[in-house]
């Protein structure tokens, strides 16, 4: 690992020096001077990046680097991406620890970065290469996403004033869809009676969705800060042990992480698994967790369905 953190270092390295070399005629600061001229944002997760769409819309040349499906915990960037980190006028990042992968690039870019979970009250809670002991999953309930997508547009606007009036417009309608979304979500966890709201997941996700919408997280199978293939037989014991006294009818897991452990778990406590919830990454298009508001719509619709007879 040490070894390919080493060559990409070197490797962002020589694409700085490239683009400082080419960038006499330039202005400094890498701003938008010209009709024409986009704006060029790098979105590190699949959600921001759709964020981004809705409120850049084509003003913007966006890069997103995490692919949908793809597990945000053990991702690297490629070479062409960190030329997009580094080129960036603006990168837009989740925080809490989730794109620490940034890191190292960010070293090599002049670019503006934009922590989207600035002003969000964040959970405790651990995740891979996270040490500050807080939950990064915070767009899980759409009050933090509308926080996530009021930084961005304030990002947008300070980085291009130009388009300020647009960007403005752009985030104003998507708001009102967010609102409608949350209402929705509201209305639809109405059917799951107070005592079947009991979440067993594999990665430690829902946490902001359960507390935005009166659930309770009672267990995750994979602990959060090891890898997935590294639950002990103890360990998975324990958490059917607590699915059967907790009586969930139902475990939830990610369609970006491998669905072994919990099946394993589902089999041996007897319950229903629901392995295509979105997590950490929107879906690919075509699936109905293509962007963010239908990641909601369908998490909300698989989990209200599993647990409303428990
Ligand atoms: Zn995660």
């Amino acid at each position: 690992v040490s070894k390919h953190r080493l060559i990409l270092t070197v490797t962002s390295l020589m694409i700085a020096a490239v683009i400082l070399a080419c960038s006499d005629s330039q202005s400094p600061d890498g701003a938008n001077d010209g009709p024409g001229d986009e704006l060029k944002v790098v979105a590190t997760t699949t959600q921001i990046g759709d964020f981004a769409r809705n409120v850049g819309g084509d003003r913007i040349d966006l890069t997103v680097l995490l692919s949908p499906n793809q597990d945000a915990h053990d991702f690297e960037l490629e070479p062409s991406q960190l030329r997009a980190v580094v080129e960036a006028d603006l990168i837009l990042r989740n925080g809490l620890g989730l794109d620490s992968f940034l890191d190292s690039a960010l070293q090599s870019s002049e670019a503006t970065v934009a922590t989207l979970s600035d002003g969000i009250d964040a959970l405790q809670g651990a995740h891979e290469g996270n040490d500050e002991q807080v939950d990064p999953h915070v767009w899980l309930s759409v009050a933090n996403a509308r926080r996530m997508v009021e930084n961005l547009r304030e990002a947008l606007i300070a980085e291009d004033t130009a388009r300020a009036e647009e960007y403005r417009q752009n985030a104003a309608a998507y708001l009102q869809a967010l609102d409608a979304l949350d209402a929705s979500i509201r209305g639809e966890v109405e059917a799951v009676p107070a005592g079947c709201r009991k979440l067993v997941t594999n990665h430690d996700v829902l946490g902001y969705y359960a507390s935005a919408y009166g659930f309770e997280v009672v267990g995750s199978i994979i602990p959060s800060t090891t890898a997935a293939a590294q639950a002990s037989a103890a360990a998975i014991r324990e958490i059917v042990t607590l699915v059967e006294a907790e009586n969930v009818p139902a475990i939830f897991a990610e369609a970006s992480i491998n669905p072994a452990l919990v099946e394993q778990v589902g089999r041996e406590a007897g319950v229903t698994v629901i392995d295509d919830l979105y997590g950490d990454s929107l879906g690919p298009e075509g699936s109905d967790g293509a962007t963010y508001i239908e990641m909601m719509r369908s998490n909300t619709r698989k989990i209200v369905a599993a647990l409303r007879d428990c």
